[in-house]
């Protein structure tokens, strides 16, 4: 690897981006050794090999703390629906896709019937229609229920035979046991093929660390360490979270964290959620909780036995009361070792579930890209919960304000590997009150995650002794106005010193 120059950047670092931090600085093996102004005038550095920056503005390379990696990846390889605008569009998609593909199974990803122009999900009928003769699964964007043809109900009726559809959907456990078996059985090289187009995708969007919350209900055990074994080849970096109750995986493989989304309840999407008043748009249910405290505090135990972090999914505000008082009776019971859980959404606290959040040391793990799609008095929160909640959804400042720690994510692939659109998410919250400034929203996806999980002194800075992954940017973010945030791009991004070749950027899906 040697040792390197790079000279002629505006190097900015966190908690202020708004000033350079060094203009020059010198990376030996994969490590920041020392950042300045000049050093390439400098007698002990000006005879190193060197990069010119071209005037780059330079930050650390960006971390996403929430992705579903391989589930990501399988999603570049099927149909993706994120742009469709109409019922037909749907059909013209997933016809277009089967004529070019000859697999068994027609997979779609990324539903969002909120998105369509007739507000609600294709019919099982309808899907025939667009495909008749191959098995078709839709899977709706926040992966909590799904939407198949009649031959895949023909194939759930031989694997599951109690499953029934809900209006012409599964959700709630039927789902959950039909999707961990389709992906249970999707071939290896498929996974591997997945698991490269995904790495592909962080690194054109300047992601070099994620946090993989992998397995449990969606994947095997197997599939946990193909992602793990993956994420540890050079280039790319990459912890996992094992979805799991089971921490023996977890402990022979030497992962301190157990969970991911371990789901206390659902989403809102799919009405399920945990509430405490009835949908709005649904009055009959108030969503479902899968986990209730007795388990919640089993779990707690046992991460305080095997000395891991938990991380558990949780939405609604009951979901959340209940997370949170079983975090706050770990404390209680075991002290510093059930200190630094995470909790993954956390979208609809209330107050006392913030300040007992708080007090439990909880660590947040946010995705604001939702509030871009979702957010707002016209879209799918305020459709679901009414304007009075929906005004209540991610209280990011009100979070930030009470100390607590947050580290963005996208939770792909339910939005896009994209820490731009995290960012603008972050600041241009439909709520005024609730903006983070531009330096908190960086800081969310390029510090915090490290702290997440055990790595703030080899990452997300750009000083010596840190881990050399930092990208390029031709605009500074700091004079870009912010509602135009989330079209910004990586021009050149460098892991360990060595830069991407761009042709290793994944920039369509397949
Ligand atoms: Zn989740
Ligand atoms: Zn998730």
């Amino acid at each position: 690897m040697g040792t390197r120059l790079f000279f002629h950047c505006s190097g900015r670092d966190l908690p202020d981006p708004a000033h350079p931090a060094f203009d020059s600085f010198v990376v030996s093996g994969n490590l920041i050794t020392q950042v300045g102004f000049g050093l390439e005038r400098h007698s002990a550095w000006k005879d190193l090999p060197r990069t010119d920056l071209g005037g780059a503005v330079v930050l650390p390379a960006f971390a996403d703390s929430h992705v579903h990696f391989l589930q990501t990846g399988l999603t570049f390889l099927g149909c993706r629906l994120d742009e469709a605008t109409s019922l037909d569009d749907v059909c013209d998609r997933l016809r277009h896709h089967a004529a070019r593909h000859a697999d068994d199974w027609i997979l779609a990803w990324n539903l969002d019937e909120t998105m369509l122009r007739e507000k609600r999900l294709p019919t099982v009928a309808e899907i025939d229609r667009a495909v008749p003769d191959r098995r078709v699964w839709i899977s709706r964007v926040d992966l909590h229920s799904a939407i198949p043809n009649s031959a895949a109900v023909r194939w759930a009726q031989q694997v599951h035979p109690t499953a029934t559809l809900h209006h012409d959907y599964y959700y709630r456990d039927d789902y959950v046991i039909l999707f961990s078996r389709l992906m249970r059985d999707l071939p290896r090289a498929m996974k591997e093929r997945a698991l490269e187009l995904a790495r592909r995708w962080c690194l054109g969007r300047g992601i070099t660390t994620v946090h993989a919350l992998e397995g449990g209900w969606a994947a095997t055990n197997d599939d946990v360490e193909l992602v793990a074994d993956f994420l540890a080849r050079p280039g790319f970096h990459g912890v996992v979270y094992h979805q799991s109750e089971d921490p023996a995986l977890a402990r022979r493989r030497g992962w301190p964290r157990l969970g991911g989304c371990l789901m206390v309840d659902g989403s809102f999407g799919s009405r399920t959620a945990a509430l405490s008043a009835p949908y709005a748009d649904d009055p009959t249910t108030s969503g479902v909780i899968y986990r209730d405290e007795t388990h919640l505090d089993r779990l707690v135990s046992l991460c305080a036995d095997h000395g891991l972090q938990l991380a558990m999914h949780a939405i609604g505000d009951v979901a959340i009361d209940r997370l949170v008082a079983a975090y706050r009776a770990g404390v209680r019971r075991y002290g510093s070792r059930a200190l630094g859980h995470r909790i993954e959404h956390f979208e609809l606290p209330t107050p006392t579930a913030i300040a007992g959040a708080a007090e439990a040391g909880a660590r947040l793990a946010v995705q604001p890209a939702f509030e871009v799609l979702w957010g707002g008095p016209a879209a799918m929160y305020a459709r679901r919960l009414g304007p009075e909640r929906a005004r209540r959804t991610n209280p990011f400042r009100t979070l930030r304000a009470h100390g607590l720690a947050l580290a963005g994510g996208s939770d792909s692939p339910v939005t896009p590997l994209d820490p731009f659109l995290g960012i603008h998410g972050f600041v241009n919250h439909p709520t005024p009150e609730e903006r983070l400034s531009l330096a908190e929203a960086l800081t969310a996806f390029i510090v915090a995650p490290h702290a997440f999980a055990g790595e703030e002194r080899l990452r997300g800075h750009l000083q010596p002794g840190f881990i050399a992954d930092f990208v390029c940017l031709r605009r500074d973010p700091c004079q870009v106005p912010a509602d135009q945030l989330r079209t910004l791009r990586v021009d050149r991004v460098f892991v360990g010193g060595q830069e991407v070749p761009p042709d290793h950027f994944q920039e369509e899906p397949a």
